[in-house]
């Protein structure tokens, strides 16, 4: 159901005025849908079933994935993986097949819901992979139930694979609690109460929970999975990447809040491309900044526990993660990293130094945040899920010069309505939104002066990714 805590008070004339209105009664959608008056984009929209699915989310479970993580002592992608170390339990083999069984059990309790896969393939040497060395990343499929929306794509992922103060060591302990046992636990959590809660209604599109290994060697193993993904053709509309999100324990954090960074500029755009987006003023509407303002909206929705925080970067000051090899191939996709990281508990080995404790250990991590983590991201994918596909061919058209704008689009399968949103070009999130029934609106407000994006809607009010129109001549 829709509601509104503003509602629109005055002409748009460069500068918005909003007065604070009742809001519209939840099942109000119809009379809003009349409504002239344009509403902000922090309307959110609840699904009740949506909000249920969160409660089912245990910090004892993550807990318990994160300390199995742990126990395999060093899950480095170049330690030993044959059959006699994951028998005594030890390195990445053994930590892989332990999530394998976790997903089968996972399929098992919803009567076969999952297809749980393994993508594997030899890297040759390269410079933290001294010798041709076998990476498998596991996943579990939950086939979307509607046959038409079922290609579309949904993807949460995390790595599995850990390091200490030296890449190269397979020896000493890796525990990797926070970085990314924290992350593999939240594709595990989501894994599991969203096959759950399929058993009772499916989600119309597919959801891929995903466990990558080679991170640390060089995103070796999202870049096979991103690369497979392309080749089939898979209709992957958002990537949610959980790197570091186990809520370090420690001064200056805010366990209220999680990063969610987003490339600007897409990595695949052409010089054209590139060219276009500088003349429109595009550069910060990358349908990876589309994905991550989606995540605000759900933040706003849903209660996580956990608010967004947008970040308007790629990544980290001058560093790497896994949705960049999705970027890499065209793909939406964000990154999730807790609020303020602790350096002396990742990539370390443990020990006691000058009185610092240092180590990636599972007693700095925060299990109730990751747990809100992971319902930040099981709203966020099954919102997606729920929700019809994004509107195709979002056009504005400028044959002639006007002050008004008319956008056009083609209908979306299973849309019972459309969203213009609209913002300013100087306003980091979407403003206002206005409901059309049709493929084709008209606004009284230039598009020289703000930034539009259509989304579809369904009928119960789950929306699309929004898409921001290209001009037509
Ligand atoms: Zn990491």
């Amino acid at each position: 159901m829709f509601s509104s805590k503003f509602a629109w008070g005055g002409a748009w004339m460069g500068v918005a005025v909003l007065t604070l209105a009742a809001p519209f009664c939840a099942g109000a959608a119809q009379s809003a849908e009349r409504d002239p008056a344009p509403r902000v984009a922090s309307d959110p929209h609840r699904d009740a079933r949506i909000g249920d699915i969160l409660k089912q989310a245990s910090p004892e479970r993550i807990q318990k994935t994160i300390e199995t993580l742990v126990s395999f002592n060093n899950r480095s992608t170049i330690s030993p993986q044959d059959e006699d170390a994951i028998r005594a339990g030890k390195g990445v083999g053994a930590a892989r097949e332990w999530i394998k069984a976790e997903f089968e059990r996972y399929s098992k309790e919803c009567g076969g819901c999952l297809e749980v896969k393994t993508d594997t393939f030899t890297e040759q040497p390269v410079a933290r992979i001294p010798k041709p060395t076998e990476i498998t990343n596991v996943y579990a499929v939950l086939r979307g139930g509607d046959p038409k929306e079922a290609d579309r794509i949904v993807l949460v992922t995390g790595h599995y694979d850990s390091r200490n103060s030296d890449t190269l060591n397979v020896t000493d302990p890796a525990p990797g609690a926070n970085d990314d046992a924290s992350g593999t636990a939240v594709s595990l959590e989501c894994a599991r109460i969203l096959s759950k809660a399929s058993t009772e209604k499916k989600f119309p599109a597919t959801i891929i929970f995903l466990a990558v290994a080679g991170e640390e060697q060089g995103l070796n193993g999202s870049k096979h999975f991103a690369e497979m993904a392309k080749q089939q053709g898979w209709k992957i509309e958002a990537v949610l990447n959980n790197d570091i999100v186990g809520g370090n324990r420690g001064a200056g954090q805010d366990a209220g809040r999680l990063r969610v960074f987003s490339e600007g500029l897409p990595t695949v755009a052409t010089d054209a491309e590139i060219k276009r987006i500088r003349s429109l003023g595009g550069e910060s509407d990358s349908p990876s900044r589309e994905l991550a303002r989606y995540v605000a909206d759900i933040g706003r929705s849903y209660n996580a526990g956990v608010k967004p925080l947008l970040i308007f970067r790629l990544d980290r000051f001058l560093r790497g993660g896994d949705h960049y090899s999705f970027n890499q191939q065209g793909f939406a996709a964000v990154r999730f990293t807790e609020f303020r990281e602790d350096f002396n508990h990742q990539h370390q080995t443990p020990r006691t130094e000058n009185g610092i404790e240092y180590g990636d250990l599972a007693k700095f991590v925060d299990f109730d945040y990751v747990t809100h983590v992971a319902q930040l991201n099981a709203a966020t994918l099954a919102s997606l899920a729920s929700a019809p596909g994004a509107p195709g061919n979002v056009k504005i058209l400028t044959k002639e010069l006007d002050n008004d704008t008319t956008l056009t689009w083609e209908a979306s399968p299973g849309a019972a309505a459309y969203e213009v949103v609209w913002r300013s070009t100087s306003a980091p999130d979407w403003e206002y939104v206005q409901t059309f029934d049709g493929t084709r609106a008209t606004l009284q407000i230039s598009k020289d002066n703000v930034i539009f994006g259509v989304r579809a809607v369904d009928a119960a009010g789950h929306r699309s990714l929004p898409v921001v129109p290209e001009p037509e001549r």
